[in-house]
């Protein structure tokens, strides 16, 4: 029996960019440490590979290879670290109780305009892709700056939404937003976003206004609850029971089958106090009961939401 008993899904972290290529999955560095999430009945983690906007695109494209490269010698010495491409091969990892990795793209930038590069992202296993971070890339404008998708960023959206990627419309442009919504729309698949707070409770350009998040609810998509203090709260100060915050607004919303968990574990760099890395996301466990949820609300935040959305479309 586990601490919790629930699984854990998180829907981003950021812990492959900083590890560079170089880092193990369990490390004293990072916030997201394998061996430090053991109080979970099973553990999957949704890794991006994140590219800042100033770095020239084809650096991006070799540091995605490399950091994929990466990731498969680090799995052959973690045999209990398994990388889920289909909903089959993640229910089979969370049932045998092993931890599961599933890819992302973070900031299309790594295009380069090229759409030829997606079929190989798809080939390395990723199944999320992120169209813009932030700036301007060859995808079109972030929340940032605002603008829509660049006729390459239609094109390459298209393409992604065909092999089966799921768009990640967290630091999207409103405009950006609701094309994807469109296209994914027509094309029979969900849009996620995967760390994305209220902006009814914290007014940020990062953060997903009422509609939005129905739009995506509607959609059959999920929302990953951010743990950047920045898009948690206007003025600075967080904690677990903002968290809980942000998730009783989205609940208010009908998201009671929405709402998970992206906590930005090393894309970020302070967390909610008192938290310091995964080892802690029983603190939230804990924050939810003593709110009041039901055990059933608690496990579908935690696990089940997620799950369920994997197992529709993580073909
Ligand atoms: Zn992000």
């Amino acid at each position: 029996m586990t601490k919790y008993p629930v699984g854990l899904c998180d829907l981003h972290c950021d812990t492959l960019y900083k590890i560079a290529g170089q880092g193990d999955l369990c490390n004293d560095t990072c916030h997201v440490s394998f061996d430090r999430v053991d109080d979970f009945a099973y553990y999957a983690q949704v890794m991006a590979l994140w590219n800042p906007p100033t770095d020239p695109d084809d650096l991006c494209y070799e540091r995605f290879l490399k950091s994929t490269d990466h990731l498969h010698r680090l799995l052959m010495h973690h045999p209990d670290v398994s990388l889920c491409t289909s909903y089959r091969t993640l229910a089979d990892a969370a049932s045998r109780g092993k931890k599961a990795v599933i890819l992302s793209v973070e900031g299309g930038g790594l295009l380069g305009g090229d759409l030829m590069r997606l079929d190989e992202i798809y080939a390395r296993g990723v199944r999320l892709f992120t169209p813009v971070w932030g700036g301007v890339s060859c995808m079109g404008g972030a929340h940032d700056v605002g603008g829509g998708l660049s006729p390459f960023g239609i094109l390459a959206l298209k393409k992604m939404l065909s092999l089966g990627m799921i768009p990640d419309v967290s630091h999207a442009s409103k405009e950006i937003f609701y094309q994807i919504a469109a296209y994914a729309d027509m094309m029979g698949m969900p849009m996620v976003a995967t760390h994305s707070n209220s902006a009814v409770i914290c007014p940020h350009t990062r953060n997903l206004s009422d509609e939005q998040f129905r739009m995506i609810r509607d959609a059959g998509g999920v929302v990953g609850i951010s743990f950047c203090i920045p898009h948690l709260s206007e003025n600075g100060a967080a904690d677990v029971g903002t968290v809980a915050d942000h998730i009783e607004h989205y609940l208010s919303l009908d998201g009671e089958h929405t709402v998970c968990i992206g906590a930005d574990l090393d894309g970020i760099d302070a967390l909610p106090a008192p938290m310091n890395g995964i080892e802690d996301m029983g603190l939230l466990y804990e924050e939810l009961q003593r709110r009041r949820f039901s055990d059933a609300l608690i496990s579908d935040i935690f696990c089940g939401n997620a799950m369920s959305f994997w197992k529709r479309h993580l073909k």
